[in-house]
């Protein structure tokens, strides 16, 4: 039998290391950048496999290489390590030790997952044709961590041919993977406005220029960029996150602080939200006697999954689990700075469904209450591996 045939077995055997290597990341979480700890257990697991290993790339990313028994191409296999600000709420063993901190977005299941990857071509390197590049990246919750790792040389020495990544996806039951050909995830930028007024007693306003009116104005203007004048056709977002401002009921503060994020599929798009914002930041903050100072950080790009990657993706899931396993994934207005690699060269990115069959409802990334089943950890290993397998042999 060849490893393909072989992988769902495999990965099934070595399950119980994958799911305590999680659960003991799941343990310590750390924010972007931060990744000390998680980046030492990579590093000494790749190390014990015998793969080269580089650390610090990036900040705290690592890079483990793998050398097949035959020469042929390379392909690229990326997991993300940091945590989330979130104070876990779960009462499981294996809750997060750190208050205020949580693996709540499913990247401690990426790196054990990509560790039993490493694993499984480890322990039958003279079957791969060619080589796999395991990145463990920092910091992919808005710090760009992808970013840096591709400017300290991740995809050079040897060149990467594709790269493929996985994010795990609670709104469907365990079993299945989902993917879409062409652009997939949302741009992602953010912005901060201050509004500068004249601060003064609450019962005296013709005395102030109040900045928390100018913020609210400001508030209801910016919707209209999105219905007013963006095409309903064109997937567009700007939410403001918070308005801070002001101390107490009875006096009116000098200044406010609106923060937001605005999501698009196309440059144009984007570009005229960019615009837009600023100008009736600005416009408004004029109109009415205060200043407003704008701030915009343009974030990650569209992510863009290659069609024939896509393609490949699915052969090699369907061979896996089954080709009603792998359904297609709908377009949606999240992130992810994957997308920074796929600009860079071909592949996919893989979301895996990991809600437990005895949830009623699922247990969303980015909150307190997030978990995942753990048995579709040893899927997602296979699937990562028979993707690689399939590029490789193709
Ligand atoms: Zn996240
Ligand atoms: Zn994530």
């Amino acid at each position: 039998m060849s490893l393909l045939e072989n992988l769902r077995e495999i990965a099934e055997e070595i399950g119980p290391g994958v799911v305590a290597d999680r659960r003991d990341i799941h343990q310590y979480p750390e924010l972007g950048f931060s990744e000390q700890r998680t980046a030492a257990l990579v590093a000494a697991r790749l190390h014990d496999l015998g793969l080269d290993v580089r650390t610090g790339v990036g900040g705290t990313g690592v890079v483990g290489l793998l050398r097949g028994g035959k020469a042929g191409k390379t392909v690229l296999l990326r997991a993300d390590m940091d945590a989330l600000p979130i104070d876990e709420a779960n009462d499981t063993p294996y809750r997060s030790q750190f208050p205020g901190l949580m693996h709540a977005c499913g990247h401690d299941a990426h790196t054990a997952m990509l560790l039993g990857v490493a694993w499984v071509f480890a322990h039958s390197r003279e079957q791969i044709p060619g080589t796999v590049k395991f990145v463990f990246q920092p910091a992919e919750e808005g710090g760009g961590g992808a970013q840096r790792m591709i400017a300290d040389g991740v995809l050079d020495d040897p060149p990467v041919d594709a790269a493929f990544g996985m994010h795990v996806d609670t709104e469907r039951y365990v079993g299945q993977a989902a993917l879409r050909s062409g652009p997939a995830m949302a741009s992602s930028d953010r912005f901060t406005i201050i509004i500068h007024g004249k601060g003064g007693h609450a019962a005296s306003p013709h005395r102030t220029v109040d900045p928390i009116v100018v913020g609210a104005h400001l508030i209801t203007a910016l919707q209209t960029i999105v219905a007013r004048e963006i095409s309903p056709n064109e997937p567009a977002v700007i939410t403001v996150g918070s308005l801070l401002s002001g101390t107490t009921n009875n006096v009116i503060p000098d200044s406010a602080v609106l923060t937001g994020t605005v999501r698009a599929y196309h440059a144009d798009v984007r570009g005229t939200m960019q615009r837009r914002i600023g100008e009736l930041a600005r416009g408004i903050a004029r109109a009415m006697r205060a200043s407003a100072e704008v701030d915009y950080r343009v974030g990650y790009p569209v992510l863009v999954n290659d069609p024939q990657a896509v393609g490949l993706v699915k052969a090699a899931l369907g061979k896996l689990l089954g080709s009603d396993a792998v359904i297609d994934r709908e377009a949606v207005m999240g992130a992810e700075d994957f997308a920074f690699i796929l600009q860079k060269v071909p592949g996919a990115m893989i979301h895996l469904w990991v809600r437990d069959r005895a949830w009623e409802r699922p247990r969303p990334v980015h909150t307190a209450t997030f978990d995942l089943a753990e048995d579709a950890l040893p899927v997602g290993v296979a699937a990562m591996a028979a993707t690689a397998l399939e590029f490789l042999e193709s």
